[in-house]
């Protein structure tokens, strides 16, 4: 089969020929038809780390169950499904508690072991999700970056009316500012530096979006919920936007931060002065990934905006080349 191989020793990946995988007693052996490029595929892309062996990626999938394991009891052949990235290795403490993202050690889909950017993928089936009616495949490759915006928001009790910041109009903020207006019924402002993902925002329902290289976000924000945000949800991968953040949210409030920051310089004098909760968010489980197939399927959220960039597998060079030129939100792969 055709898959798209990531070798850790060089910068890229490549189409390469590989025989399909095959499928344990508990696992469900998938026909992939839709995969999305997520902002860790660019990462790995352009990752070189010695020593890791190579890995088809790929986790944003979905796709028809091809056959599956003697011990899979709640699958038919045909079944229309999307898969959930954390395998956690259900005996540690942390997923003893359900938090399988957490675990000790856990296995990524895509990203630690191989994924799905190739016709067939083999998947414990406790990780694979029915996919409902309603709901085509090229939407339900979106339920894992939707998973991320809904366990982020969970994080904190957002109320009807609510203030909220979303710093960072990319797929999870955009889809986080959907949640936090349509199912949520907060008040939204967004940050960014992109018109047309703000534009977007504006579509979406935001109250007010600002276009940072134009306006001051915390002043602007300050000022639009009379003295600070009752929460902020923060998706940019800049230590500036927290910082914005902490500046910008209310005494006692709340902040997510949904991206890895590693070794920022940041004004922490707000988080002790206003005893700001701050709250680390990473990846999700099963239950929020169901979630997000059923506000899909209940069309709670667009996903006309994220799901018109498709490309053939064959030209993944071209796909990867449009993902990374940021045009369009999201881009697809269909093996
Ligand atoms: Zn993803
Ligand atoms: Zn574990």
């Amino acid at each position: 089969m055709l898959a798209v191989v990531k070798d850790f020793s060089r910068k890229g990946v490549s189409l390469e020929e590989v025989p399909p995988p095959d499928f344990s007693p508990y696992e469900v052996f998938i026909r992939v038809r839709a995969v999305g490029i997520c902002g860790s595929d660019v990462r790995i892309f352009n990752q070189v780390a010695g020593g890791k062996k190579k890995i088809i990626i790929g986790h944003e999938l979905a796709g028809e169950v091809a056959d599956f394991g003697e011990k899979v009891h709640s699958f038919k052949k045909g079944d229309r499904v999307a898969t959930s990235i954390c395998i956690g290795c259900a005996i540690c403490r942390y997923c003893r508690k359900g938090y399988f993202n957490l675990c000790d050690k856990l296995e990524e889909i895509g990203i630690t072991i191989d994924g799905g950017m190739a016709e067939y993928v083999s998947v414990p089936a406790r990780n694979v999700h029915r996919i409902p009616e309603s709901v085509s495949l090229e939407e339900a490759t979106l339920a894992d970056p939707l998973a991320c915006s809904i366990r982020g928001l969970e994080m904190v009790s957002i109320q009807k009316d609510s203030w909220v910041t979303i710093l960072g109009p990319g797929t999870i903020g955009l889809l986080a500012v959907q949640i936090a207006k349509r199912v949520l019924r907060a008040r939204v402002i967004v940050t960014g530096t992109r018109e047309d993902r703000l534009a977007l925002a504006k579509e979406f329902g935001a109250d007010h979006v600002v276009n940072i290289n134009q306006e001051d976000p915390v002043r602007f924000i300050l000022d639009k919920t009379d003295g600070g945000a009752d929460f902020a949800f923060e998706a940019t991968g800049s230590g500036k936007a927290l910082e914005d953040a902490f500046f910008s949210t209310k005494r006692n409030g709340s902040i997510v931060a949904m991206t890895v920051h590693k070794q920022i310089q940041i004004n922490m004098e707000p988080v002790i002065r206003n005893e700001l909760k701050v709250y680390g968010s990473i990846c999700y489980n099963y239950k929020e990934f169901d979630q997000a197939l059923d506000l899909i399927g209940k069309k709670k959220v667009n996903l006309e905006r994220f799901t018109g960039n498709v490309f053939p597998l064959k030209e993944y060079d071209k796909a990867f080349a449009f993902a990374m030129s940021r045009q369009g939100v999201k881009t697809i792969l269909k093996p």
